[in-house]
């Protein structure tokens, strides 16, 4: 195995860092999960877009570089190592974009990717409902074909930074005598529709970047639909595939905060536990082998593989690990990391961060469904 960067690599490398230290914001932004802050997170993504950074593995004719997926995980590196702001469009451009890519039609993909690449168009996700979380199956919100539209009624819930973002996508039951997995499709739809209320949803520490959506009668053009009617139960695992496999958590993230931990550690070594030693080793272990494991993943999908189930494991591993690193900052901060101002980005303060980790084992799937999962598909036990 050859771990070694190409001169090419290096210099891609290079660009990126340079790129990355004249652009990336000096003071941090308000977080995403408020209006100010999310209007801040968008002009970052348009910045991205004119360095033409928006999405580096897509093809050129979508808003992309057209690079390979070893260049996505440098692109990241660099991105984390500069501290740069979160992805405000990330359910966009990591999730739907990818789908669209694969399920979409030549004019979906002209219509749709270029301005999500150039952060023109927010993406929100909107598949919880108020009865169906993990069992997505559940969905009731109907979608009633009229003539070349779709008449939508029903409630989503927990969609992030729904409050404010320009379009959403979600399953919807378009056969109303179908059960479970059967008679979903995949539909798009502008949140600024008639007949759609966003109702922000406050979360404990006052921010409402999740909102509830109530679907009155809404009109939604035929076309919006991706892939076939009653087809949309395998689009959307493919997008969850996405989101528990390589894209949404890069290993640069974990990395990057790994670094500022030992940093941490150095700086309160004084009054650190031996155990808390062990949690930071153990937390740069963690982050160097899911960096490795997934630079086995892109050469695996490199060479024409797919991640199926093990996606599975990975989400598990990230939200953990995740966790952990929080934990052991909250510990060798003390007291005083309740002192900490809370607005800052959940990627590079730790109070927020430590918040925001306690979500990692439920949203995108929780844990206990990723297990069934692995237990089912990977283990092969009996259900
Ligand atoms: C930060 C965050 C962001 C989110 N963003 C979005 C978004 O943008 N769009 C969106 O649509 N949704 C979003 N969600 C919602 C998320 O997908 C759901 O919270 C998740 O699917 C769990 O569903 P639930 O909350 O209804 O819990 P429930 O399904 O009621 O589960 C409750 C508990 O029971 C466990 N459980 C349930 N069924 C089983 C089972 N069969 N076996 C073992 N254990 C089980 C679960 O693991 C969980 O611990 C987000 C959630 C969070 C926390």
């Amino acid at each position: 195995m050859e771990l070694a960067y190409t001169p090419e690599q290096q210099a891609f490398r290079a660009e990126v860092r340079d790129w990355m230290a004249a652009n990336v914001p000096a003071r941090p932004l308000v977080t995403l999960e408020r209006e100010e802050g999310y209007h801040q997170h968008v002009a970052w993504e348009r910045r991205l877009a004119e360095g033409n950074w928006g999405m580096v593995t897509w093809p050129e004719a979508y808003g992309g570089r057209g690079l390979d997926l070893i260049q996505w995980l440098i692109f990241e590196e660099e991105y984390y190592r500069a501290q740069a702001p979160l992805r405000v469009n990330q359910n966009g451009i990591f999730l739907l974009g990818p789908t669209i890519m694969e399920y979409g039609t030549d004019e979906q993909k002209a219509r749709f990717l270029t301005p999500m690449a150039k952060g023109e168009v927010i993406w929100a996700q909107a598949w919880s409902e108020p009865n169906a979380g993990s069992d997505m199956a559940a969905i009731k919100t109907r979608a009633v074909r009229d003539g070349d539209h779709y008449v939508i009624s029903g409630q989503k819930t927990w969609s992030s930074r729904a409050s404010f973002a320009d379009w959403g996508f979600g399953l919807f039951r378009t056969d109303p005598e179908s059960k479970r997995h059967k008679g979903l499709s995949f539909i798009l739809f502008d949140l600024n529709t008639p007949g759609i209320t966003r109702r922000p949803i406050r979360q404990f520490h006052g921010d409402p970047g999740f909102a509830e959506l109530f679907f009155d009668e809404v009109r939604v053009p035929v076309e919006n639909r991706i892939a076939a009617e009653g087809e949309g139960w395998n689009v959307a695992m493919a997008t969850a595939g996405f989101e528990r496999g390589l894209m949404l958590r890069s290993p640069a993230r974990f990395q990057a905060a790994a670094a500022r931990l030992v940093a941490l550690f150095r700086e309160h070594r004084d009054r650190a536990s031996p155990a808390a030693r062990e949690q930071v080793l153990a937390a740069w272990m963690g982050a160097q082998a899911y960096a490795y494991n997934t630079y086995a993943v892109a050469s695996k999908i490199m060479a024409g593989g797919h991640i199926g189930a093990e996606a599975s494991l990975n989400k598990i591993f990230w939200s953990e690990l995740d966790r952990a690193m929080h934990r052991t900052a909250m510990q060798l901060l003390g007291a005083t990391a309740e002192l900490r101002q809370f607005a800052g980005d959940r990627a590079n303060d730790w109070l927020e961060g430590y918040i925001f980790s306690l979500a990692g084992p439920i949203y995108a799937g929780s844990n206990e469904i990723q297990r069934n999962i692995i237990a089912e598909r990977l283990l092969g036990l009996p259900r």
